[in-house]
């Protein structure tokens, strides 16, 4: 029997490196690579199983959209990304009809899947994939702003001098220019940053809260300018997320989820902290934010069904 049969769509920058650091985690019994560019797949699935010998045992083909079949955990990464200057916004029509044609044909071949979109737009990509999949929320979900929340603790870390996985912090909301640095949720040792500020670190100046917020905001734009693309960091987020799932954790993590009256707002895909285990999304938590990141999640769910609104989604 198979066991952890995870399929991923599109081989890119970030599919590839996803099932690298997947393998290397040795989360998954079959991992099969399926892009429009087969030879591409096949090079990266070579290179991949030639691995082997320092892997725990896993099978890696590139395959067709048959040899998905019943796969546990699909992962969308086709699609175009950004190029220097353009928004994630601005690639979302060349990448609906991408979506169109791929997920029926995921649905069909694995009904009891669960779908994690990574492609951008995500949050707009996630909706449109739970649109045209059928499935239940829970099943379908993307990967937000895990990155962007590992980008806001790894800044945190270096401004703090302190190890980035004992800093709670959470960005929510698009993953995108809205998104949101929830700073009233930010502890280090139980300490908020003003407490810690006042009582430890020595360092606070008085723009760092927004110093630290630009700079997650800005690191994608950053990389991008310099190398094209970004994959290391998304494909660990991505890692992460699927050992969540698959091993039944019940960890909190800010993948975009349907939102259903929190905070008010409806029928949007964004990012909240969410209770992953193999089930998908087991709930979202209802965190206490406060007033100005309220609003602020507000807006983002505003732009992002304004856009939802201009996409043709037929
Ligand atoms: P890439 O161009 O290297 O890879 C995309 C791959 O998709 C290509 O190999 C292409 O051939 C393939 N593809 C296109 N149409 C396809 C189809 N119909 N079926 C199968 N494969 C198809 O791009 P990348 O750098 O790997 O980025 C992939 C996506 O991930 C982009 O949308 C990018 O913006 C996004 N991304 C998301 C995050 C995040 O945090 N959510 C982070 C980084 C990148």
């Amino acid at each position: 029997m198979k066991t952890n049969k995870i399929s991923i769509i599109g081989a890119g920058f970030v599919g590839s490196t996803s099932a690298f650091a997947i393998m290397d985690a040795g989360l998954a019994s079959d991992i099969v690579l399926v892009d429009v560019n087969h030879q591409k797949a096949e090079a990266e699935a070579m290179d991949l199983s030639h691995g082997a010998a320092f892997v725990k045992t896993v099978s890696i083909i590139a395959g067709t959209m048959a040899d998905t079949k019943d796969s546990d955990l699909i992962i969308i990464t086709a699609g175009i990304g950004p190029k220097p200057g353009e928004t994630r916004l601005d690639i979302l029509n060349k990448n609906i009809p991408i979506f169109k044609e791929i997920v029926p044909q995921l649905v069909r071949y694995s009904p009891n899947s669960i779908l994690l979109v990574v492609s951008n737009p995500v949050d707009i990509l996630t909706y449109v994939t739970y649109k045209y999949s059928g499935f239940p929320a829970n099943r379908v979900f993307g990967s937000g702003t895990v990155l962007d929340t590992s980008r806001f603790k790894s800044f945190l870390s270096k401004q703090f001098e302190i190890d980035a996985r004992n800093i709670h912090a959470y960005i929510i909301g698009e993953h995108g220019d809205s998104e949101i640095a929830t700073w009233s949720l930010t502890k280090i040792a139980g300490m908020s940053v003003d407490e810690y500020c006042s009582t430890v670190a020595d360092n606070c100046g008085v723009n760092f809260k927004k110093e630290i917020t630009d700079d997650v905001k800005n690191a994608a734009y950053e990389i991008i300018n310099r190398k094209g693309y970004t994959n290391y960091a998304v494909a660990l987020a991505v890692r992460r997320i699927v050992e969540a799932l698959l091993r039944d954790e019940q960890s909190i993590l800010t993948v975009s989820s349907l939102f259903s009256g929190e905070e008010g707002i409806n029928d949007v895909y964004m990012a909240m902290p969410c209770v992953i285990g193999r089930q998908g999304i087991t709930r979202i938590l209802p965190v206490p934010l406060a007033d100005d990141e309220k609003k602020q999640l507000c807006a983002s769910a505003d732009i992002l069904k304004d856009i939802l609104k201009q996409a043709d989604l037929t």
